[in-house]
């Protein structure tokens, strides 16, 4: 099951670009692949890795740290003598090889991004490694949260957020997307609490804290993960359910009851689902990202509980990962777009189905805005879709290049091959390659040999390369259009040459995405005074929806619109979704009558944010 493909493996599939067939000057930024190694781990897995963790942990909420031991079964080539991982930030108490206590293990030098390699002796007869160790106050992919930063603010809460490479400061690992691991786990916590994994998941607390758990499918250390909490589980299917605070658990199971239905659609298109059950775990507000993909268990910010349904793409898009990210997975995170931009594709093809094109047309051209302003904002050479992150935090290439120039690819390959070529690819791709790791050169060689049959003249023709190595976006992609978002366009129009007069709006049958396009295109000339009558009349500070309310923020501080101040401040004490923080507080900071707001209510808020979302902010706060 488990595939590595070690360097010398891959030597021969080793491609050099250069901008040779480019014309047109604005292209000519491309990329090198120096090669195919993971140059964010210290291990070295064609020497020694590992197969296999058995983790007893006991989660200390006095102390906010965890105690436990990582015990791992390794396989190894004969001539190793040691095996290497990854740690930051991280107590090491005692080393067993073979049940032997070894004390000649050694720390290498700390690096800032990448933390220390612990490198432990074997011998030729070794089978199992085990650490004992603590985690500390830095432990980067923890969050302990007091009870008022819950929903029910009557108990703790801790969750995980290991991607891309935290997974080493909770737990001594291999921490590469290229070695996949199967694990179990003993999990003790306070006993009103109860614990939750990527893994095996009981329906309810038991009276001691013990929890058991085991994840039988291999899975890379990124998509470990743990929350332990006050959380209650609601079935909603026969393979689906919520996990939540009971304050949030029915709106949750309403807004998410359609997740069997679109799991059949993506198992009709891509092939079967290989994990079983599909749950969801709700998160306080505080979770950076709007989903995690932990296998068999989604973790989900609760801002995308809007009451209609109108923001469940994300959980299409996580589920979507259970394909592309779960069972294939980026060898190294230089291929993060095979990560995400097959899932976002994945994710249109189920909304697709699951709500008709139109509402799919809308996703699309939302996402195609994204890509615009990533392709304005970032350097050029970080505009293509494989890119070279040595010396870098993997999370530089979490934009929307990765996902939605990854998507119009796949959907640009699909226009040219028909929808039934390309869901015939997919489905032997996810198969091909299931619960393996690949790099971009294998897909393309894939790509190559099962798409067009080794005809090599039809990648050349369709400019693969060009979509995967190059800089910026090639001139034959399809811009997508959407008929409802047109229709927000023109009434716009009209509205701006009659000099807005906004009480005349007749928006009564505009749905969510719609007013998100609206609020997007406002025109920045736009005065404080008309904003303040826009909120009188649609009271977007109020919206029940996150998305509009954070764009109608991010807008009003452009606009220097402060009635908005009371609304913002408690929207950014509670919530830590890193997307919306971001664009608001740089929106702030640069607006003289917003920027020591910003401060004070950051020096407050922090500590209410996960360190993804700290660090970006800290940078911001830094820069300004
Ligand atoms: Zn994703």
């Amino acid at each position: 099951m488990f595939k590595y493909l070690a360097p010398t493996l891959l030597s021969s599939l080793f491609l050099f670009h250069s901008c040779m067939e480019s014309s047109d000057k604005k292209d000519e930024t491309s990329i090198v692949i120096a090669d195919n190694i993971d140059q964010h781990t210290h291990a070295k897995p064609d020497e020694a890795k590992v197969t296999h963790l058995n983790w007893r942990a006991q989660i200390d909420f006095e102390e906010k740290k965890i105690v436990a031991e990582t015990k791992w079964k390794i396989e190894k080539d004969s001539l190793a003598d040691s095996i290497i991982f990854d740690i930051h930030n991280l107590k090491i108490n005692s080393v067993r090889v073979g049940g032997i206590e070894r004390r000649d293990y050694y720390l290498g030098a700390a690096d800032p991004i990448l933390g220390q390699p612990l490198v432990i002796f074997i011998d030729s007869s070794t089978q199992w490694v085990a650490i004992s160790y603590e985690t500390n106050d830095g432990a980067d992919a923890l969050q302990w949260l007091d009870p008022q930063q819950t929903k029910g603010k009557s108990h703790p809460f801790l969750y995980t957020q290991s991607q891309a490479i935290l997974a080493r400061t909770w737990l001594p690992c291999q921490d590469s997307p290229g070695i996949k691991f199967t694990y179990t786990a003993s999990v003790s916590v306070p006993n009103d609490l109860m614990a939750v994994m990527s893994a095996t998941n009981g329906v309810g607390k038991n009276e001691k804290g013990n929890y058991q758990f085991a994840m039988k499918q291999p899975i890379p250390s990124y998509l470990m993960a743990l929350a332990v909490g006050n959380l209650e589980f609601r079935k909603m299917s026969d393979r689906t359910g919520v996990y939540a605070e009971p304050e949030v658990i029915e709106a949750a199971v309403l807004e998410f009851e359609e997740t069997d239905e679109m799991m059949k659609i993506a198992e009709s298109f891509f092939g079967p689902y290989q994990w079983e059950r599909y749950d969801i775990l709700v998160l306080p507000p505080s979770f950076p990202f709007g989903g995690m993909e932990n296998p068999r268990l989604t973790f989900v910010t609760p801002t995308i509980i809007a009451g209609d349904k109108s923001l469940t793409a994300l959980i299409a898009h996580e589920l979507a990962h259970s394909w592309s990210g779960n069972l294939v997975t980026n060898a190294t995170w230089n291929d993060f777009w095979l990560n995400e931009g097959f899932t976002v594709y994945l994710e249109r093809r189920i909304m697709d189905s699951l709500r008709g094109s139109d509402f799919n047309d809308m996703l699309a051209v939302l996402g195609y805005q994204d890509l615009e302003y990533d392709l304005a904002r970032l350097p050029k050479e970080e505009t293509s879709l494989y890119l070279d992150l040595a010396g870098r935090n993997p999370d530089d290439g979490m934009t929307d290049i990765a996902y939605e120039k990854g998507a119009l690819f796949l959907t640009y390959l699909e226009e040219n091959v028909g929808r039934k070529n390309m869901d015939q690819f997919l489905t032997d791709y996810f198969k091909q390659n299931s619960f393996s790791s690949i790099t971009t050169a294998n897909f393309l060689e894939q790509l190559d040999t099962i798409m067009f049959k080794g005809d090599s003249n039809r990648m050349k023709k369709l400019r693969i390369d060009r979509w995967v190595y190059r800089a910026g976006l090639p001139g034959e992609h399809i811009e997508p259009t959407s008929s409802e978002i047109q229709y927000v366009r023109s009434t716009m129009k009209a509205w701006s040459d009659k000099a807005f007069s906004f009480d005349e709006l007749e928006t009564s049958d505009w749905n969510a995405l719609q007013w998100i396009d609206f609020l997007r295109r406002l025109p920045d000339t736009l005065s404080a005074e008309r904003y303040q009558r826009l909120d009188m009349i649609f009271k977007f500070s109020q919206s029940p929806n996150n998305e509009i309310k954070a764009i109608w923020f991010e807008r009003s501080i452009q606009a220097g619109y402060i009635g908005v101040k009371d609304e913002l401040k408690a929207f950014l004490m509670e919530v830590g979704r890193r997307k919306f923080l971001y664009p608001i507080y740089e929106a702030m900071l640069s607006n003289d009558e917003y920027n020591s707001l910003a401060r004070s209510i950051y020096k407050d808020a922090r500590k209410n944010y996960h360190s993804v979302s700290r660090k970006s902010i800290d940078q911001l706060m830094d820069k300004d």
